[in-house]
């Protein structure tokens, strides 16, 4: 029997409404499964997809960059070669779909038990692992929202009714079985309103944005084909003069300054904290009272001591412990 269990006063302290914001990138995935998925398959980032997906085999492709967002989107916007270009997203979907979630508990199932319903997190990743993690948590606690920003491999959408799930589940409202999303690839000046499914996780998104208090990047590297991305965010998040109580946490291996010079749009003064590892994180020290225990620190100036999750639980001890943080 493990004696760790969580502090008395997060599990007493449990009442702020207002969401807390998760956006996941590629970075996030890898390190996740930093020794890559179950079967040691890689999660790829976009400067190393080409050379694990094996990209370089196909014929006719002969691509000097290595990045994968430069690439396809000058393949896109060229659209000379079609059928190479169908071949590309033909073996990305088939090797994202094939991932499968390692059987200990990964930072994403810490990740999902340490949110509430109130919270979201939004992937722009097309792996199945986070919904997988979801999955395997989400009959013994509440979880936040998911949102697949980029459409993903293991979520499907009936799009008569607007609803999403599971692959391949029947639709709750009609029972037709939901339809594969289809992956947004990177190009520029994306059009996320233009396709049923992502322009409903965008909307849910922005719509959680303005009254979130707390976002936190993790792994995300705001690709400048993606540019329409951050502008929505922003939009949503609004006027940095009415943020002033408000944090943003990111998670990420790059310096500081890259870091700081990427997001200053969204922070307010100092109110931002970088981390380069998850458990270094607000949200993996005050798991299930993020915005709680933040509101109480640096507003109420009650000092509180960390409540961090035990890394290296088994699924069943985790759930005991997270228990009294239902
Ligand atoms: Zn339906």
């Amino acid at each position: 029997m493990n004696e760790k269990r969580p502090t008395k006063e997060e599990i007493e302290e449990f009442m702020m409404r207002k969401p807390h914001i998760v956006i996941l990138g590629a970075g996030a995935s890898r390190a996740a499964c930093p020794n890559g998925d179950k079967n040691g398959e890689i999660l790829p980032l976009m400067n190393d997809l080409v050379e694990i997906l094996e990209l370089n085999q196909i014929n006719n492709f002969n691509s000097k960059s290595k990045n994968f967002e430069n690439i396809y989107s000058s393949l896109y916007h060229s659209n000379e070669n079609k059928n190479l270009r169908l071949k590309i997203e033909e073996i990305v979907y088939n090797y994202f779909e094939k991932l499968e979630i390692p059987d200990q508990p990964t930072i994403y199932d810490h990740l999902v038990l340490s949110l509430r319903k109130k919270d979201v997190i939004a992937t722009f990743n097309w792996d199945p692992l986070l919904v997988l993690a979801y999955r395997r948590n989400g009959h013994k606690f509440e979880l936040p929202n998911l949102l697949f920003l980029h459409g993903n491999v293991e979520v499907g959408y009936c799009e008569n009714d607007n609803i999403s799930g599971i692959k391949k589940f029947p639709c709750n409202k009609c029972s037709k079985i939901l339809e594969p999303t289809t992956l947004l690839y990177p190009i520029t000046n994306k059009n996320y309103a233009s396709n049923g499914f992502l322009s409903s996780q965008w909307n849910s998104l922005q719509y959680k944005i303005r009254s979130a208090f707390m976002i936190t990047f993790f792994g995300y590297s705001a690709p400048r084909t993606d540019v329409r991305a951050i502008d929505l965010m922003k939009l949503a998040w609004g006027d940095l003069e009415q943020r002033k109580m408000e944090q943003i946490e990111i998670i990420d291996i790059k310096s500081d300054d890259d870091l700081h010079e990427t997001w200053k749009p969204f922070i307010f003064s100092h109110h931002f904290e970088i981390h380069s590892n998850f458990y270094d994180s607000w949200i993996a020290n005050h798991p299930r009272r993020t915005v709680e225990a933040y509101y109480d620190q640096y507003w109420m100036a009650k000092f509180i001591d960390n409540n961090p999750i035990p890394k290296d639980f088994s699924f069943q001890e985790l759930w005991d412990w997270f228990e009294p943080l239902k």
